[in-house]
């Protein structure tokens, strides 16, 4: 089956809007076993659009059009297709009071231009728009299929879920399974070196890497008949990969993030924990503030940015910061288990680093960070060199501060 993308949006032209939705419907038709040969935008015209439609559905089986389901006088996708396909518009019952619920729900009065977003081509499968007005649409016409998805992300992926992915799932007649190892504290290109005879070696299930800040996912992915035939595929790679990686697989659960499995550590261990934060200013904190519940094991987080609330705050010693710097070792050290002192958690972190642009030394260069560890009377200091923005060297930072967290309580408790 191939599929093809059609993006609908002047913003999109413009520049104003990143199509993020592209970007993710590809990505979902490779999952699917589905071929994108040709992706396209175009702007809320008419004309060129009906043109795009036209020339998608000439050498594609299915194409998505995603955006331009709005209520306001632009928005002229499902007019658009319901022309091409001389599909009459009726009025939907169904979708008419979900309108309804909707607005109720979210406390607002519809517009009457709302009520335009419950008119639908005639034999159209409506699918319901969770978190907004518009519905998406599956237009059918001989083999040709037309996919209408809302435009705002969030309204867009959660219908591709629910909705559409099924839907498609079910006409490739193909169970798709896949499994994802989560893995911190290796590089992208050293987890794909460690797995490259196995990615040469099957194409069913297929392996593949991506790189998020500090970390990795491995996707094994396998197409089958049965789900238990997909599983079965899976398997045997699933099991190599635990093999080769062992304590660097942090969770096998796709949503699950680094903070989550850290802060799942300490309350296994019933351990509470305080940040001493200088280049990030608090982004760790912030991070682990993502976890529901955490202030059973989160006490407290400095920001310790000048060296004068280095010492004030978590006494790092005036003798320390002028013989070695704010970004040392000595330092680092010296800020965890000063925290530690003063706040009698059981672990305390701290980081330090040149985040940049300026303010780096051929000694000490752009990017040069210490994060500290202190746990049961024992400092742990890791030395880093990232490289990039301000913003992505202070994100490596606090990944790499999570890493060297969940590596101290690992060895300290032999987990
Ligand atoms: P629309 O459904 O065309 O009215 O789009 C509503 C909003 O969704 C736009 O203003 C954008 O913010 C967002 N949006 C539309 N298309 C995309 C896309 N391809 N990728 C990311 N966001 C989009
Ligand atoms: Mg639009």
């Amino acid at each position: 089956m191939v599929a093809e993308i059609i993006s609908v949006g002047t913003e999109l032209l413009l520049g104003n809007t990143v199509n993020t939705n592209a970007a993710y419907l590809a990505e979902q038709c490779a999952r699917l076993g589905i071929c994108v040969y040709y992706q396209s935008v175009v702007g809320d015209n008419e004309e060129r659009l009906t043109e795009t439609i036209r020339l998608a559905l000439s050498r594609s089986d299915v194409v998505f059009l995603g955006g331009g389901l709005g209520p306001t006088e632009d928005d002229l996708t499902k007019e658009t297709a319901a022309k091409l396909f001389s599909h009459e518009l009726v009025e939907d019952e169904h979708t008419k009071r979900r309108i309804a619920a909707y607005f109720e729900r979210i406390g607002k009065e519809a517009t009457e231009n709302n009520w335009k977003q419950a008119l639908v081509p005639e034999q159209a499968i409506i699918l319901d728009n969770e978190n907004g007005s518009a519905p998406g649409l599956i237009m059918e016409e001989g083999k040709k299929t037309l996919i209408l998805l809302p435009g705002p992300p969030m309204e867009m992926i959660p219908m591709f879920e629910s909705s559409v992915f099924p839907y498609l799932s079910d006409r490739v007649g193909e169970v798709i399974l896949s499994k994802v190892l989560k893995i911190c504290g290796i590089g992208e290109s050293s987890v794909e070196q460690e797995l490259r005879d196995l990615i040469h070696e099957t194409d069913n299930p297929t392996i593949a890497t991506y790189a998020k800040t500090g970390e990795v996912t491995v996707r094994v992915t396998a197409r089958a008949k049965t789900e238990s035939e997909a599983k079965r595929l899976i398997k045997p790679y699933v099991r190599q990969m635990k093999c080769r990686f062992g304590k660097n697989i942090y969770s096998t659960d796709e949503n699950a993030q680094l903070e989550d499995v850290v802060v799942g550590l300490m309350r296994q261990q019933n351990l509470t924990l305080t940040t001493v934060e200088s280049c990030t200013g608090g982004l760790l904190a912030g991070r682990l503030v993502n976890v529901p519940g955490v202030s059973d094991i989160f006490k407290q987080g400095y920001v310790t940015y000048s060296n004068k609330a280095k010492r004030k705050l978590v006494g790092v010693k005036k003798d320390t910061l002028a013989a070695n710097g704010a970004v040392s070792e000595k330092t680092a050290r010296e800020m965890a288990k000063g925290a530690l002192l003063r706040t009698g958690s059981d672990m305390a972190v701290s980081i330090t680093g040149i985040a940049g642009p300026e303010g780096g030394t051929q000694e000490k260069p752009v990017g040069l960070v210490y994060i500290a560890c202190s746990l049961k009377g024992k400092v742990t200091v890791r030395k880093c060199q990232f490289f990039g923005s301000r913003k992505k060297i202070r994100e490596c930072s606090v990944s790499a501060a999570l890493v060297l967290m969940r590596d101290c309580i690992l060895e300290n408790f032999e987990l």
